[in-house]
């Protein structure tokens, strides 16, 4: 008789081609050992989440733990995502005070996020602004799952513009690693010029952040970063689209032959300029929320399966950094990863779409960009054993709830009505949220590599 398995949860499995009612995941240490429907099978423990649904743990492909505090950021970041359900995040490099610009530096962050996390993440790397190419080779055998450039400068150090020829040269060194480039696409003379107009006719309102960064900027960026990925071989994604019109851009470069992607984030499914004005500082990302009817042409673009992923842009600027009356002044990234689950599920749910499409587009799909696939993102015999479990539940968002410090206790999503919420994380086949706690501990988490080009 083959041994009882270590853990067997109960649930309705939500997987990416269906749901299987009364259904089970069986575990073996840290991965799934089998999935079925009906009597589970013996176990030393039994967690019974009937009634609730067991997702894949959702993966978040794009966040900034550290923009603001440097790597320290990586414990309160990764806290909230397993109080979110978030299992496996992948972190950008632009962090301060050093950006992961070569294999010394991701082995530093490597060590931070073995000592600190509380879920597993994989890593993006950049380069510098002039003279990083030859450390790209080296970062994508230590295992980042992708790169990050951008055609936008916020700091010449940790987010720095890269020019043209050296974007032609970076992209076809990084096109022999064949891992994907992402981007950040918004075309800087265009934006700082409609920002210093804006600034010196004294227009400082909220609504001229999406103002002074047009739809034009970002489609701009992204023909000149697919034009450049045509040309050198590289697969170039658009970190984070909030136009239809990129995906529809990216569309056209596939057809020409190139390997031409972008994500998109999930207030561009439901975020407007009207919430830009309610909202002040706190409502301010790049790319700006647009409007309305823009919203509804990339949820079509999304229906048409025209998008690689959804993410969040998680960037946990302090509270005091968001409060301005000049647009200008605040810092730029919402906080996002808690409420990732709720909301997607309740923006589906509004729009009488499956929950199956969250495992689709926030495990899945995000997975199989980075290369973490099948080990990341699926319900599979094989996978390792991380779990989200939903219950349906009408309630409002309560930025309260958020655990990390003190001063990212606030969401843009605060009051919004949520149809479902987060009532257990399992990592690696151990529960590291219960609905109420956190159990998990720094350390938790992993440093997990790319695991296929
Ligand atoms: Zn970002």
């Amino acid at each position: 008789m083959s041994q009882p398995f270590d853990r067997v949860f109960l649930g309705d499995l939500v997987t990416t081609s269906g749901i299987i009612a009364g259904g089970y995941v069986a575990a073996r240490g840290e991965v799934i050992a089998a999935i079925g429907q009906g009597a589970p099978p013996p176990a030393q423990e039994t967690i019974d989440h009937s009634g609730s649904m067991i997702f894949p743990g959702l993966v978040d492909g794009h966040m900034h733990t550290s923009s603001a505090i440097g790597w320290a950021g990586i414990e309160g970041a990764t806290k909230s995502a397993a109080a979110g359900g978030v299992t496996t995040c992948v972190d950008m490099p632009y962090d301060v005070p050093q950006p992961v610009t070569d294999a010394d530096v991701l082995a530093d962050k490597i060590g931070w996020v073995n000592r600190t996390a509380h879920v597993d993440v994989a890593l993006y790397g950049t380069i510098r602004k002039t003279g990083g190419v030859g450390a790209i080779a080296g970062l994508a055998v230590a295992g980042i799952s992708a790169f990050k450039l951008s055609t936008y400068e916020y700091d010449a150090v940790r987010f720095p513009r890269i020019d043209h020829p050296t974007m032609v040269a970076a992209f076809a060194e990084i096109a022999k690693t064949g891992l994907p480039v992402a981007l950040h696409n918004e075309d800087q003379e265009l934006v700082e010029r409609l920002t210093a107009e804006a600034r010196a006719a004294g227009k400082t309102d909220a609504i001229m952040h999406a103002r002074t960064r047009p739809p034009l900027a970002e489609s701009m960026a992204d023909q000149e970063i697919f034009e450049i990925g045509l040309a050198t071989g590289a697969h170039v994604h658009i970190a984070h689209s909030s136009i239809a019109r990129g995906f529809t851009i990216a569309e056209t470069f596939r057809a020409m032959g190139g390997q031409a992607t972008g994500e998109t984030c999930i207030q561009y499914l439901c975020m407007t300029e009207d919430d830009l004005v309610r909202l002040g500082g706190r409502g301010k990302c790049n790319p700006p929320f647009r409007t309305a009817g823009e919203v509804e042409r990339v949820w079509e673009c999304l229906l048409a399966d025209k998008i690689a992923y959804v993410s969040t842009d998680h960037a946990p600027w302090p509270a005091d950094r968001k409060v301005s009356p000049d647009i200008f002044e605040n810092g730029a990234g919402l906080i996002g990863l808690q409420s990732f689950a709720p909301l997607m599920f309740t923006l589906l749910d509004e729009r009488g779409l499956p929950p199956t499409m969250m495992a689709t587009y926030c495990a899945e799909r995000t997975t199989k960009l980075h290369g973490l696939w099948p080990k990341k993102g699926a319900l599979r015999v094989g996978s390792d054993c991380d779990l989200l479990v939903m219950k349906r539940d009408d309630h409002r968002f309560d930025q309260a709830t958020i655990v990390d410090r003190p001063e990212l206790r606030w969401s843009p999503y605060h009051g919004r009505p949520m149809r479902a919420r987060v009532v257990a994380t399992v990592l690696r086949g151990r529960t590291i949220w219960d609905g109420a706690n956190v159990l998990a501990t720094p350390g938790s988490g992993r440093f997990v590599k790319r695991q296929t080009v």
